[in-house]
């Protein structure tokens, strides 16, 4: 197949893309328009949890489209209850709201914290949020993100969002007014470098909460839905949050994502909240098969087992090449670079033959490894061979 320059000119230029064409994926692989493989460890920016197209996806794909697609969200439909209530089962949540994308959900956190403090807190409305966290690219969702210069991109900005330290409680105790109605953070910073709020930093932010009668809540977009080793990243933490949003593997590809509440914080009126395709049942048959695929026996044990090979492996290579160590949780993990050259093996890596190894650099001397959490030992070890390949190449 030729590389198709004209439909390149036909999309909005908004990412600089390398001239390949994927056209189909199968487990940790990918094939571009020449046939070339590439080894994935990217997955769709830690979101296809199952690999390219399993077959939990594409069979409850199949099922649902021949049996109900879109109702509208104005009526009940069985999948999206099915996955509320396994939700709400495995969770500290009473509610969802299913929503298409994590963004979209975070959105919807916001709403719901800002309704809260004006009918609970006395129109309390700002949300701390931290330096290098990321919620998202709507407007408030960019302006709740700590990422340098979002605030300013699209002026004005929304409102509200005074940005604290990660793991720095009296950063965040400095922002606490009589306006402030929630605290809202990634457990596991993703693409600020895959960088982890510790348990007593988690569980000082809740006492700060209820002292303060603040919300606490987590955007579990990426490390939700098995990603750190358990269901929730919050469930390693030992705290209980108000509210928590899902996306990215809760769907593993589809547009899929989820705002969950606990009881007393779920004020929305009627009107307030809504979409088109929200809780539609396609994208909610799909997350009930990734849900019960992710929470059946040994899928989790089987994510610490390989996150331990993983970190393992990367401590090694570390060693080796004189790099600066390895972070994560679970199946989210980044190695550290010494040098700015992260970017150098993300490309090196990607044009390697014959085949291919996709790779991620959030920063410029980091690396974010981001496999499917059915990953086997043996695509780990490939994985960590190949690297080893790419890094002496880019420094020879
Ligand atoms: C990816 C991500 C989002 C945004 O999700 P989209 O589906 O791209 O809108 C929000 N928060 C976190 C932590 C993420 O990793």
């Amino acid at each position: 197949m030729k590389f198709d320059q004209s439909g390149v000119k036909a999309l909005m230029d908004i990412t600089p893309r390398p001239e390949l064409v994927f056209v189909r994926g199968q487990g940790a692989w990918l094939e571009d328009h020449l046939g070339k493989r590439y080894l994935d460890f990217v997955q769709g920016w830690a979101v296809n949890c199952l690999g390219h197209c399993p077959p939990e996806l594409t069979q409850a794909l199949n099922a649902q489209s021949e049996l109900l697609v879109n109702p509208s969200p104005a009526f009940y439909n069985t999948p999206s209850m099915e996955l509320a209530k396994r939700l709400t089962g495995a969770s500290c949540f009473d509610r969802i709201f299913f929503a298409n994308s994590g963004a979209e959900a975070n959105e919807g956190a916001i709403k719901l914290a800002r309704k809260w403090g004006r009918v609970k807190r006395n129109g309390a409305y700002k949300i701390i949020t931290f330096d290098h966290s990321f919620h998202g690219r709507t407007l408030a969702t960019m302006s709740a993100s700590g990422k340098p210069g979002w605030d300013t991109m699209f002026a004005p900005q929304v409102d509200g969002f005074p940005k604290a330290g990660l793991n720095d409680l009296d950063s965040v105790r400095a922002l606490v007014d009589d306006k402030t109605v929630a605290i809202m953070l990634e457990p596991v910073q993703g693409e600020g470098g895959v960088i982890p709020a510790t348990r007593e930093f988690m569980q000082g932010l809740r006492k700060l909460a209820d002292e303060h009668g603040l919300l606490l809540i987590v955007d579990e977009v990426q490390t939700g839905m098995g990603r750190t080793g358990t269901l929730f990243a919050y469930e390693q933490t030992g705290v209980t949050p108000d509210i928590m949003t899902l996306g990215k593997g809760i769907g593993a590809g589809v547009p899929l994502a989820a705002l969950c509440a606990r009881e007393e914080v779920c004020v929305f009126a009627y009107g307030d909240q809504g979409g088109t395709y929200n809780g539609n049942p396609l994208m909610t048959a799909v997350g009930v098969a990734v849900f019960d695929t992710l929470t059946a026996p040994g899928f989790l044990e089987a994510v610490n087992a390989r996150a331990q090979q993983l970190s393992e492996g990367l401590l090694a290579l570390s060693a080796k090449w004189g790099m600066k160590g390895e972070r994560g949780t679970g199946l989210l993990r980044a190695l550290i670079l010494d040098r700015d050259d992260a970017v150098a093996m993300v490309d090196t890596a990607r044009d390697w033959t014959p085949k291919g190894l996709l790779l991620n650099a959030p920063r410029p001397s980091l690396l974010r490894f981001m496999p499917a959490l059915n990953v086997t030992a043996e695509e780990i070890d490939l994985m960590l061979a190949m690297l080893d390949d790419v890094v002496a190449k880019v420094r020879a």
